[in-house]
């Protein structure tokens, strides 16, 4: 059956398709058994039409951007993993670019401060892509995608594409409404301003030196939990003793308490269990109940366990 979807989806696509593809190979904490079905569509069109079948038959399906906030379980995925790898199309104006939906946005954001346009610097240093980034309203320093994006293009659950205004993607605190309306982004426009370049480059400096000295190098997803109203997780965590913590490989960072460092031998379930014990913790003592931020792809019971 398998083999036969996979015939079916090379007539399709010209891509990668590829049979038990270990997500460890696309995730930032490089972790996660093999997904049934890869498919890395080359364009737009190829991968409407992939999710387009996926959803006819009824087969479950997974957009993957740059996996960077992602854990995926070690029994790995079952049904298909949709890249966005190929959708990097990138058109710039003098006071917006629209980029493609796989487009890495610390690239963009480099892109951007090269011809001398601000608005996306703060992005400089996420390692996700302009879809991912939407869909999580990614920020950092001060600044996230919301306040940038002036359109998005969405395939509907129905098979359409509609062009939608902000409002409609209902961007929060790193939460949207896009996987509840069950859209999957395409491209989207973010709107920039002239600056001056090396005011620009300094600005970015300035960032790249401040997150070197805060934050992890190694196998992370960036920070593991939201940070609750009015509070730091990380300062949370830290003030438990969570610092340092461990389970089997996976250890919560000294440097900075709300990143969780896989490291060499570590297992999804080492940093599923982690991510549980630190919120235990500080349920316990603080009273406060941390939300993930990291996504879990996984069995069933495996994702219930990060939702409760
Ligand atoms: C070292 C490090 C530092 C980080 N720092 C920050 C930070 O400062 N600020 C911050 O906000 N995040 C940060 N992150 C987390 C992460 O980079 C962001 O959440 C990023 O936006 C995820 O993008 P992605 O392409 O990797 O998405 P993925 O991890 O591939 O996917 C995340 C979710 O988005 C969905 N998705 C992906 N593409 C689309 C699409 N086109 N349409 C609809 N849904 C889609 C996926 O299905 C999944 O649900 C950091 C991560 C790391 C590893």
């Amino acid at each position: 059956m398998e083999s036969q979807l996979i015939a079916e989806l090379r007539t399709m696509v010209r891509g990668r398709v590829a049979a038990g593809e270990p997500m460890a190979k696309h995730t930032s904490f490089r972790l996660g058994g093999p997904v049934e079905i890869y498919v890395c569509p080359r364009h737009e069109e190829e991968f409407v039409r992939v999710v387009r079948f996926a959803r006819e038959r009824g087969i479950p399906h997974f957009i993957l951007g740059l996996g960077s906030n992602l854990l995926v379980g070690d029994g790995g995925l079952e049904g298909m993993v949709i890249s966005t790898g190929g959708l990097r199309g990138e058109q710039w104006g003098d006071g917006a670019v629209r980029l493609g939906a796989g487009v890495a946005l610390g690239a963009a954001a480099n892109r951007a401060v090269a011809r001398g346009l601000a608005g996306l610097e703060f992005a400089a240093n996420i390692p996700g892509t302009a879809g991912g980034g939407l869909m999580m309203n990614a920020g950092a320093h001060g600044g996230e995608l919301k306040d940038v994006l002036t359109w998005a293009r969405v395939l509907l659950p129905g098979g359409m594409v509609e062009k939608v205004a902000p409002d409609r993607l209902e961007l929060a605190y790193r939460r949207s409404g896009i996987k509840r309306r069950g859209w999957i982004v395409l491209e989207a426009e973010f709107s920039l301003a002239p600056a001056v370049r090396t005011q620009l480059q300094a600005q970015l400096e300035t960032l790249r030196g401040r997150r070197r000295q805060t934050q992890p190098d190694g196998r992370t997803a960036g920070s593991v939990f939201k940070n609750p109203t009015g509070m730091a997780a990380g300062r949370l965590i830290e003030s438990v003793g969570g610092k340092g913590l461990t389970v089997g490989k996976a250890e919560v960072s000294s440097l900075h308490a709300n990143f969780i460092v896989a490291h060499e031998g570590a297992r999804a379930e080492d940093v599923l269990r982690l991510m549980e014990t630190v919120r235990k913790l500080v349920w316990e003592k603080t009273g406060v109940a941390l939300e993930p931020e990291v996504e879990f792809w996984g069995a069933r019971g495996e994702t219930s366990r990060l939702a409760e």
